[in-house]
């Protein structure tokens, strides 16, 4: 249950951020209140047989909070901490996600109150066939369209695209995003995130006169974020000064060789034992020398307790809500410039935006098509941001706020109230 404590409580970090932006956009009071309760949610029953033939009853979710912009986007989580406030707190996330980053999308989320590790994968088939059966009136290219989230698979997308599909009759690609390639998933999908963290950060970097060559970047997290992220760094000529995951972390100012740690995690599933730098602590990471440090492993990494210590000049927040609001406000007053989670790892939901215009014209593109389409669409908003943040004289996060919410409130206004 911990995990959820964790996500509502970061719900209420974002909650504050969402306060101190719509209190500088002047919304009026009708339209922060209409922001902040969700459109929709569905709670449902799962029941499902046992492998043993046993007959159990699961809990199934779906928030739809925002419609304003465009269909509802978001995962589904299959985890045993899966509540209706924690999947509503991530819908409300997704909204501000998607508007960031200018995706015609609202905000969504759902989830199955469930333990994935202890199903079999025919357990998991019927759970997911059962749980997209509810959804079938209110998913769909036009409605709603899920994607993968924590304790989800692109097979489970599979399974949930042909259920649609066999209960509306017609084959719809479009109903969810993350799907196998073989199935109408787009190509660069699994790489996006982290390669939009890098993206970002390097955009950022410039604009603070930091070249790549010499620029010394830690990695918190190696799983698919942080470690397409390094790579990334890397390629662009930066030096990977540390890395870490769950068993600790590693650190070498000469520099770390990428893609030998990459092959050694797969290797041994972990960084355990990884020999290519001094093991240290993964707080001491956090505070070790460096110009950019990339959380991307959990959320509430930088606090109070740290925020003073953190050396780096740059933090990109490849994880989402890995700064409290405590340590967001140190970092301000000491000149640490913070590119927030909802800009910097929205790469992933615009591929997955990228999946449905895919889908929708039934036709593929290739993968260096997807990636500069992703430059030009994380680039153009960040400088959007960017610009707001100088007008305003705000920081990043603020200011990413302030573009998305003003995005939805304009959109909510321009159809008026139908009551
Ligand atoms: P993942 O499960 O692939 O990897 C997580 C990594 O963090 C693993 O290497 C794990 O060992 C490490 N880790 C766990 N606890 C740690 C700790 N205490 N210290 C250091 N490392 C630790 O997950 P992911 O998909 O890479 O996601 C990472 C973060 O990025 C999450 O916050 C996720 O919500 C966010 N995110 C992911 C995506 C995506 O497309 N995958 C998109 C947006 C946001």
């Amino acid at each position: 249950m911990t995990s959820v404590i964790r996500e509502v409580s970061v719900f209420g970090d974002a909650i504050a951020y969402f306060n101190e932006a719509a209190s500088l956009l002047a919304l009026e009071p009708g339209m922060s209140r209409l922001l902040t309760v969700p459109s929709r949610q569905i709670i449902f029953s799962i029941p499902f047989q046992r492998d043993s033939g046993e007959l159990e009853v699961y809990t199934g979710y779906r928030v739809q909070y925002n419609f304003a912009r465009g269909p509802a986007k978001g995962g589904i989580r299959f985890h045993p901490g899966v509540t209706l406030d924690e999947v509503t707190a991530l819908a409300f996330w997704m909204t501000w996600k998607c508007a960031v980053v200018d995706l015609p999308f609202g905000g969504g989320k759902g989830g199955v109150t469930c333990d994935p590790e202890k199903l079999s994968m025919g357990e998991l088939e019927r759970i997911t066939r059962r749980y997209a059966a509810e959804l079938v009136e209110v998913t769909g290219p036009d409605k709603d369209v899920p994607a993968p989230d924590v304790g989800t698979t692109p097979q489970i997308m599979a399974w949930f695209m042909d259920t649609y599909s066999m209960h509306t009759r017609q084959h719809t690609p479009g109903v969810v995003t993350g799907k196998p390639v073989s199935l109408g998933g787009s190509r660069g999908r699994v790489e996006a995130t982290g390669r939009g963290v890098e993206l970002i950060a390097h955009a950022q970097m410039e604009k603070m006169g930091l070249r790549p060559q010499g620029c010394r970047v830690i990695v918190q997290g190696f799983g698919n974020v942080g470690s397409i992220a390094a790579s990334m760094f890397a390629q662009r000529g930066c030096t990977i000064v540390g890395i870490s995951d769950v068993t600790g972390g590693y650190y070498n100012e000469r520099g770390i060789d990428v893609a030998s740690a990459i092959a050694y995690a797969q290797e041994h599933h972990s960084l355990e034992g990884y020999r290519g730098g001094e093991r240290i602590t993964n707080d001491a990471l956090l505070t070790s020398p460096c110009d950019v440090i990339v959380p991307a492993a959990l959320e509430k990494q930088f606090t109070l307790e740290n925020a003073h210590r953190v050396q780096a000049k740059l933090v990109v927040e490849g994880a989402n809500g890995p700064t409290t609001p405590d340590a967001d406000r140190v970092f301000r007053e000491r000149g640490i410039v913070v590119i927030p989670d909802i800009l910097a790892n929205a790469g992933g939901v615009t591929v997955s935006y990228f999946e449905w215009c895919q889908d929708r014209a039934g036709y593929f593109w290739k993968e260096s098509e997807v990636n500069e389409r992703l430059r030009d669409q994380l680039l153009t908003n960040f400088e959007t941001i960017s610009l707001m943040a100088a007008t305003r004289r705000t920081s990043l996060r603020t200011a990413a706020y302030m573009v998305a919410i003003d995005r939805v409130a304009q959109a909510t206004r321009a159809r008026g109230m139908y009551a």
